[in-house]
C-alpha cells in the first residue's frame, strides 16, 4: 500500500515525524510520497526523501501560495526537481474555494504559476500531481490547451472532487485519480454536487491511486484527528468495499499504479 500524497513536511509532524513514518511502515505502508506546497516545504520533502529509503518527493507551488513568490521561484524549483527521488511536480493546480485564512488568490496569478510548472514538468519529464478545488473547468481548459506538454501517463488528480463529466475528461486525458479520507464522510462538501463515492465507483481500478493528504482529511473513525499515512489503509479498505473489489487485489493494483506513474 502506498500513500502517494501526504505532507510529513508540514509543521504538525515536526515533533514526532520519525515515529509517524515508522508506524506507517509497520502498518503495511511500503512507500510514501510527500508533496510540497511552496519552496520551503518542497525543500523539506526532498530532504526527507534523502533521509528515508521509501520516502519520495513531489515538489511544487500550491495555488494558495501563488501570490507570495520570490522572483526566482521557478529556478529554485527546477534545482529542487533535479534532486534524487523527486518523482513529480506537485501539488500544483487551481483553487477557487474561499478559505477563512487565505481568500481566493487572483486566478490570473494561479494560472500563471500552474502553467510555469506544467512547462517545468514537461522539460524534466516528470508527472503532475494536480490539486483542484472548485476549479475543474479551468484546469481542464488549461490542460487541453497544453496537451503537447503532457506525458503519457500525464500524472494524477489528487483528492479528486468535481462532477462526473470532469472525471470522464480527466480519465480520457490519461490521468490517474486519488481519493482521501473525506470519501468516508457522509454528504457533500460545500460547493460540490457529486458524491465522492459515486466518482470513485466509476474510476477503473487500474487508474486509482491511494493517498491521505495527511495531516488533513482523516477518514472515519479517525475523522477530526490528525491524519497520518498509516490511515491510507482505512480509506483503501473503504474504497475497495465500495467497488466490490477484494482488498488484496485492490492493494496490489493500486500499488502497481503508483509505482508505474511515479517510477518508484
Ligand atoms: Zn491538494
Ligand atoms: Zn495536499
Amino acid at each position: 500500500m502506498i500513500d502517494a500524497h501526504c505532507h510529513l513536511n508540514f509543521h504538525s509532524f515536526e515533533k514526532d515525524r520519525n515515529a509517524v513514518i515508522q508506524s506507517a511502515f509497520k502498518s503495511g505502508v511500503t512507500k510514501i510520497i510527500n508533496a510540497g506546497t511552496k519552496i520551503d516545504s518542497s525543500k523539506l520533502a526532498v530532504e526527507l526523501a534523502k533521509e528515508y529509503k521509501n520516502l519520495y518527493a513531489v515538489i511544487g507551488v500550491h495555488p494558495h501560495h501563488a501570490d507570495k513568490l520570490e522572483d526566482d521561484w521557478i529556478e529554485q524549483l527546477e534545482k529542487l526537481a533535479k534532486m534524487p527521488k523527486v518523482v513529480g511536480i506537485g501539488e500544483i493546480g487551481m483553487d477557487y474555494f474561499s478559505y477563512k485564512s487565505n481568500d481566493i488568490v487572483d486566478p490570473k496569478l494561479q494560472k500563471e504559476v500552474f502553467l510555469k510548472q506544467i512547462e517545468l514538468a514537461h522539460k524534466l519529464k516528470l508527472p503532475l500531481q494536480i490539486h483542484n478545488r472548485q476549479a475543474g473547468k479551468e484546469i481542464l481548459e488549461i490542460l487541453l490547451n497544453h496537451k503537447s506538454y503532457l506525458l503519457n501517463p500525464p500524472g494524477m488528480f489528487h483528492c479528486f472532487a468535481g462532477d462526473m463529466d470532469l472525471l470522464k475528461k480527466v480519465l480520457d486525458l490519461g490521468f490517474y485519480v486519488g481519493f482521501d479520507g473525506n470519501i468516508t464522510y457522509n454528504g457533500l462538501a460545500p460547493g460540490e454536487d457529486t458524491d465522492l463515492k459515486d466518482l470513485a465507483k466509476y474510476v477503473p481500478i487500474d487508474r486509482l491511486i491511494t493517498e491521505t493528504d495527511a495531516p488533513f482529511l482523516a477518514p472515519v473513525p479517525k475523522r477530526g484527528s490528525r491524519n497520518m499515512p498509516k490511515y491510507v489503509i482505512i480509506t483503501a479498505k473503504f474504497i475497495a468495499e465500495l467497488k466490490d473489489v477484494n482488498f488484496e487485489d485492490f492493494e496490489a493494483k493500486t500499488t502497481e499504479n503508483a509505482i508505474k506513474l511515479f517510477s518508484l
